[in-house]
C-alpha cells in the first residue's frame, strides 16, 4: 500500500517509482483519491528527475489503461498512422492520409486541434464547409474502410489521463518533458489501434523541440515506446526553421494540399511528405510497385480521389468555396539580394494573432486568416517586393501580427544559400 506523498518524496529524491506504485497512481487518480496538486508535484519532481525506460513503460500503459483501446481489425487493410510534433505551415497530414490510403493501407489519422503557434490538422479540415471531425467511433470506423482513411477527433475514451495530465502540466511549467510528451503522444496513439505509425519529429525554431539533440532524444524515446507496446514505430527528424510549403493558416493549407494532390505541391512539402509516406507504407509491408508508390498516387490522381472521398464521407464538400479574409496587407523585403531565412516561429505567430490559432482551448480559429509566403529562402527578392501576404477578418489583426515579423526575413547579397533539405535522417529502433 503507498500514498500519493511518498511517491512525491520519492520521485523527488531521484529514486525510481516501480509499476505497483505507477499503477496505483493512475487508478487513485482516476477515482480522485490523489488531488491535481499532488498529480502537479508528481509531474515537477519527474520533470526534474525524469523516468527511466521501464518507468516510462508502465506510465505509459497506465495511461493506455485509463481508457479504452480500439480495435481496428475488422478494417481488413495494414493500419499505419502519422503523428507530426506540429510546425508552422504543417500541412502535410491532408495530402499523406489519403496519398497513403491510395496505395492500399489504412490510415486511422486520430488527431488533436491546434495551440498556440501550429496549427492543428482539425482546424485546418473544418474550414471546409459541412466537414466534420466529430465522428463517433462507429463512424470513425466506418469511414476508414470505406474510404481508406479518416482524420477526426480522437474522442474522450483514449487515453483520458492525459487529457487531465496534459492540463496540469499547461499550468505548471511541465510541458517540456522529454518522457511526459512521449507517454503523452505515445498513450493516444497506441490506444488509437493502430499497427504501425511514423513520427514526424519536427527540430528549429517553429518547432516544440528547437535542438536536434533534444529531437533526437523524443524520437528515440518514442519509438521505443512504441515498439515495447506492439506498434512498429518509425521517426524521421525534419526542419521547422522555415514554414514548411507557402500557406500558414487553415483555408489556405487546405488549398495548398489540394494543389499538392493535384501534382503542384511546393517542393519542401513534397520531399517530406513523399519520405513519410514512404516509411508508412514500408512498414504496413506495402511494396514500392506503382499501386504502392506514393509519386505514382498523385500523379494518376488516385490521392486526390481518396481526399475528395474521406472529405464526402465526413460531411465535407470538397468542391465548395473555401472562406476567403477580408482584408489582407503585404510584408515586404527589407532589402536586395538572396533571402537566406524566413523564420518559423515569427510567421506562426504572426499568423496565430492574426486570428488562426488559439490561445486557449476554449478559443474558435478564424477558417481564413493566415499568411501566403509569397518568397521562400533560396530566392532573389528585391527591396520593398511583398515577401508575405497576411489575411484578417478583421483589420486590427495586422499591427500585432506585423509586430511578430520584426526580423523575421534575412536577406544576403552572398548569392544564394545552398538548398538544405527539409529531411534530416530517419530513427529506428535501438
Ligand atoms: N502533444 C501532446 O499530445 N502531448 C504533449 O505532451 C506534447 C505535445
Amino acid at each position: 500500500m503507498t500514498d500519493a506523498v511518498s511517491l512525491i518524496r520519492a520521485k523527488r529524491d531521484g529514486q525510481r517509482l516501480d509499476d505497483d506504485d505507477i499503477n496505483w497512481l493512475f487508478q487513485a487518480y482516476a477515482r480522485h483519491e490523489v488531488a491535481d496538486e499532488q498529480m502537479s508535484a508528481l509531474l515537477m519532481a519527474i520533470y526534474f528527475r525524469g523516468l527511466d525506460p521501464a518507468e516510462l513503460r508502465t506510465w505509459t500503459a497506465a495511461m493506455i489503461a485509463s481508457g479504452d483501446r480500439l480495435d481496428l481489425s475488422s478494417v481488413g487493410r495494414p493500419t499505419v498512422d502519422k503523428h507530426s510534433t506540429g510546425g508552422v505551415g504543417d500541412k502535410v497530414s491532408l495530402i499523406l492520409a489519403p496519398l497513403v490510403a491510395a496505395c492500399g493501407a489504412a490510415v486511422p489519422q486520430l488527431s488533436g486541434r491546434g495551440l498556440g503557434h501550429t496549427g492543428g490538422t482539425l482546424d485546418k479540415l473544418e474550414s471546409i464547409p459541412g466537414f466534420r471531425a466529430g465522428l463517433t467511433p462507429d463512424e470513425t470506423l466506418a469511414v476508414l474502410a470505406s474510404v481508406g482513411c479518416v482524420i477526426c477527433a480522437a474522442g474522450s475514451g483514449l487515453a483520458p489521463a492525459d487529457r487531465r495530465l496534459y492540463a496540469l502540466r499547461d499550468v505548471t511549467g511541465t510541458v517540456e518533458s522529454i518522457p511526459l510528451i512521449a507517454s503523452s503522444i505515445m498513450s493516444k496513439k497506441i490506444a488509437e489501434g493502430t499497427s504501425a505509425l511514423v513520427l514526424d519529429v519536427k527540430v528549429g525554431s517553429g518547432a516544440f523541440m528547437t535542438s536536434y539533440e533534444r529531437a533526437r532524444e523524443l524520437a528515440e524515446t518514442m519509438v521505443a515506446l512504441g515498439e515495447e507496446h506492439g506498434v512498429r514505430t518509425r521517426a524521421l527528424l525534419t526542419r521547422m526553421d522555415v514554414p514548411l510549403g507557402r500557406a500558414v493558416g487553415n483555408a489556405v493549407e487546405v488549398e495548398e494540399s489540394v494543389q499538392a494532390l493535384q501534382g503542384h505541391g511546393p517542393d519542401d512539402l513534397m520531399e517530406v511528405t513523399l519520405a513519410l509516406a514512404r516509411q508508412m507504407l514500408a512498414l504496413a509491408g506495402i511494396a514500392g510497385d506503382t499501386a504502392g508508390d506514393p509519386a505514382a498516387a498523385i500523379a494518376d490522381g488516385r490521392a486526390l480521389a481518396a481526399y475528395r472521398a474521406m472529405v464526402r464521407a465526413q460531411g465535407g464538400d470538397p468542391d465548395a468555396a473555401l472562406p476567403q479574409a477580408a482584408h489582407t496587407q503585404v510584408w515586404p523585403a527589407p532589402a536586395s539580394g538572396w533571402l537566406t531565412s524566413l523564420d518559423a516561429l515569427a510567421v506562426g505567430i504572426a499568423a496565430w494573432r492574426l486570428g488562426a490559432g488559439r490561445a486557449r482551448k476554449e478559443d474558435d480559429v478564424s477558417a481564413s486568416a493566415g499568411i501566403i509566403c509569397l518568397a521562400k529562402p533560396g530566392e532573389a527578392v528585391q527591396a520593398g517586393q511583398p515577401l508575405l501576404e497576411l489575411r484578417a477578418d478583421e483589420p486590427e489583426r495586422f499591427g500585432p501580427a506585423l509586430a511578430a515579423l520584426e526580423g523575421a526575413a534575412a536577406v544576403s547579397d552572398q548569392g544564394p544559400p545552398p538548398p538544405i533539405s527539409p529531411v534530416i535522417e530517419e530513427v529506428g529502433p535501438a
